[in-house]
């Protein structure tokens, strides 16, 4: 059957909750997009301060009430999904993930004065308006999470697909600014569990596979460890923060709640950890009150783009 993005938006809208109006898979892959903006919105609140400061401040962190360093509208998303969004219309635009129309998206995001921007991706896609290449130079200071919190359009434009095509793919769009090996292990590893769970995986399977190699081929991930709060913008922190909140939960809510009040990049723990737990979980998980706080304009286009990711397979895809 062939279903296109324009024809899930038209038949059931994103907020529309009645039975599964979609395969499985799809379904999924919306609420892994719809958990990429719910936890960016929730997290964003309460980015870089600490647990305690959380504490006295709000209490238990829970609703999504913008502010926050940002002085974010309530719903308002930050560059987690304001990126991935952008990656995702270059996927679509060009038919396969391309690291050149993946650079000249995020210029062009950047252009747009984005409501916050990382320096790394700053610094690389200055460097990409002067030379022109899309790929950074490797670096080991370039171990930010910039790349992991877009991962998920590749995730959705090559499920279904060989491994290896998931990872060239991924490498394709996170060098536009981030060349590093903890950061391409870390997009890999959420690129395959993301596909894991919208194949319907059991979490125990996932958790060794997945988590278990990125641990094994770079122990510096172990999250089994101390618990892991006030996370930093470092690949390691947030992966060790989202892993330690995503395998010790079994709601989307209760998922998001401990991952955010960790404070630090909690939009980006969030986002992450939304993604992962959508896709976990199913849009059905999704608290409605978090649904209906998100600006609609851009859960509208997280759920187009992800069943247009999804349904319109891309034949002979190559990276380059
Ligand atoms: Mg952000
Ligand atoms: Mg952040």
């Amino acid at each position: 059957m062939f279903w296109s993005g324009e024809l899930i938006a038209r038949t059931a809208p994103v907020r529309r909750r009645t039975g599964p109006a979609y395969p499985p898979h799809v379904d999924r892959g919306i609420a892994a997009y719809l958990g990429l903006a719910v936890g960016d919105a929730l997290g964003a609140t309460v980015e870089f301060l600490t647990p305690n400061e959380i504490r006295h401040q709000i209490g238990l962190h829970c609703d999504i009430t913008g502010g926050g360093w940002l002085r974010l509208k309530a719903g308002q998303v930050t560059d987690d999904t304001t990126m991935s969004l952008a990656l995702g219309q270059a996927i679509l635009a060009t038919g396969h993930v391309d690291a050149q129309a993946a650079a000249e998206a995020f210029d062009a995001w950047m252009r747009a004065k984005p409501v916050d921007i990382g320096n790394t991706i700053r610094r690389n896609l200055i460097q990409f308006r002067k030379t022109g290449n899309p790929e950074a130079i490797a670096s080991e200071h370039d171990a930010g999470n910039g790349a992991a919190m877009r991962a998920l359009p590749v995730a959705l434009a090559c499920y279904g697909q060989p491994e290896s095509l998931s990872i060239a793919a991924s490498r394709a769009q996170a060098h536009v600014t981030h060349h590093n090996a903890l950061s391409d292990a870390a997009c890999e590893t959420l690129i395959f569990m993301v596909q894991d769970f919208l194949a319907g995986r059991d979490v125990i399977d996932v958790e060794r596979e997945r988590a278990g190699k990125l641990v094994s081929d770079f122990p510096v991930f172990a999250y089994d460890k101390r618990r892991r709060e006030n996370p930093s913008g470092f690949i390691v922190d947030t992966m060790q923060a989202v892993f330690q909140a995503f395998f010790a939960t079994e709601t989307f809510e209760d998922c998001l709640i401990e991952v955010v009040n960790r404070g630090g990049d909690a939009d980006t723990t969030g986002a992450i950890a939304g993604m992962l737990a959508g896709a976990r979980y199913g849009q059905g998980s999704i608290p409605r009150r978090w649904l209906k706080a998100v600006d609609e304009k851009t859960s509208s286009r997280c759920s187009e783009q992800a069943g247009a990711l999804l349904l319109r397979p891309i034949p002979g895809q190559t990276t380059s």
